[in-house]
């Protein structure tokens, strides 16, 4: 039997609700002797930790350093080496364009290129939201179809877009064509396969057309394509957990993954970016739903500057915080991070992550405090990442007795 299934047949509606908090890329290496969790002066977590079971998870497994996506749907349950999904999906979804199964979705970025059609800025210098936004809107005025496949485009934000072709007999294995690099030209999308391949030659077009409308305009004079898929076939959360499940979070890479898995995306498109505006959509939001995952993003983003005190601060932020979370009595609470990312790494990393379950249920581990070494003596142990849910659906007594 497949886990799903099992799931599936296991699974019970009732009322206790579940929060899912992930501190993204939380956990990290010392510093002078100290990890930002053990640096951070975090009271209420301490408390919390106290009165909880601490342990360690693997999102992908011992020596995989997983993007935000492999590491969040491993989180929600979801095996991320069979539920592979191109950045350009998640992209689209958590800018809440819809997907058909005869879409392919892309990320876009505006670049700038010289007059030798080498790539100079692949950013086109950051230009702001609102001009993107209007030469989006003259893209999608000018190329509406390209050989019968319809063309969709939205803004994100900065220089960065999301492309939706949709049309019959599209692949969505086609090759980027960002060089990642500047000094050197755009690549030729390439296809994989038949049908892949029909997809790169409408790129190919759309490319073309566009690079003619931005032909004038600088900085952002061309766009680069990457992240190309379809849209796979993921079963929702709630047809496995029977949970009405809501997500909080403000990028979109996390709406889309949250969006994938069918959780309803709560506030609007940039709403939200503070902690506390995510917190007062939690407490509007909270008798809604019966799962809420709630995303911070900072702790990720100070890991990746290198900035120890930044990630510090922030998590110090979060302990600020929580004393509102908890005055929402959610029958089971976990505080994680979708993968470590060290400060003195500046990336993601394959560093287990720690992992904190609070419910009336819990065996108490005498933990002092919510870090990576207090975690490592929980009694939860090590595990992989796709084992958080079906805990976190014990604790709340949502799974039945399995078997006689
Ligand atoms: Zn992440």
């Amino acid at each position: 039997m497949e886990l799903f299934d099992l799931y599936r047949r296991i699974s019970v509606k009732n009322d206790k609700k579940i929060l899912l908090i992930v501190l993204d890329g939380i956990g990290d290496l010392p510093v002078n002797g100290v990890t930002p969790l053990e640096a951070a002066r975090t009271p209420n977590l301490d408390k919390l930790a106290s009165e909880s079971t601490l342990g360690l998870h693997f999102p992908v497994g011992r020596g995989i350093t997983p993007g935000s996506g492999p590491g969040h749907l491993s989180l929600f349950g979801y095996d991320p080496l069979k539920y592979e999904v191109g950045r350009g999906v998640l992209s689209a979804l958590g800018l809440g364009m819809e997907l058909t199964e005869r879409d392919v979705a892309a990320r876009g970025n505006f670049a700038t290129i010289d007059s030798d059609g080498k790539v100079i800025d692949r950013r086109a210098g950051r230009i702001p939201t609102d001009l993107n936004r209007k030469l989006i809107e003259k893209l999608s005025k000018e190329i509406k179809e390209i050989d019968g496949v319809e063309v969709f485009l939205k803004t994100e934000a900065e220089h960065r877009f999301a492309l939706v072709l949709r049309g019959e007999d599209l692949g969505g294995r086609v090759s980027d064509t960002d060089p990642q690099l500047t000094g050197k030209p755009p690549l030729e999308p390439v296809g994989e396969d038949e049908k892949s391949q029909r997809t790169a030659e409408v790129v190919k077009k759309f490319i073309e057309k566009a690079a003619k409308i931005l032909a004038d305009e600088h900085p952002a004079n061309f766009l680069l394509l990457r992240g190309f898929d379809k849209l796979p076939p993921v079963p929702s959360f709630e047809e496995i957990f029977k949970l009405k499940a809501g997500a909080i979070a403000s990028y979109p890479m996390y709406r889309g993954v949250a969006k994938l898995v069918g959780m309803e995306i709560l506030g609007i498109d940039g709403e939200g970016e503070l902690l506390k505006e995510k917190i007062e959509l939690l407490k509007k939001k909270w008798n809604e739903y019966e799962f809420i995952f709630l995303h911070i993003k900072k702790t990720d983003s100070y890991g990746e500057d290198g900035n120890f005190d930044a990630k510090v601060h922030h998590i110090e932020s979060f302990d600020e915080v929580l004393p509102e979370i908890l005055a929402l009595s959610p029958d089971v609470l976990a505080i994680t991070g979708d993968h470590s990312t060290p400060v003195p790494l500046k990336n993601h990393s394959w560093h287990p992550v720690p992992v904190l379950i609070h419910s009336p249920y819990v065996r108490k581990d005498d933990a002092k405090r919510f870090t990576e070494k207090e975690a490592l003596k929980g009694s939860l142990g090590m595990f992989r990442g796709t084992e958080l849910m079906p805990q976190l659906m014990a604790h709340a007594l949502k799974f039945k007795k399995f078997g006689a």
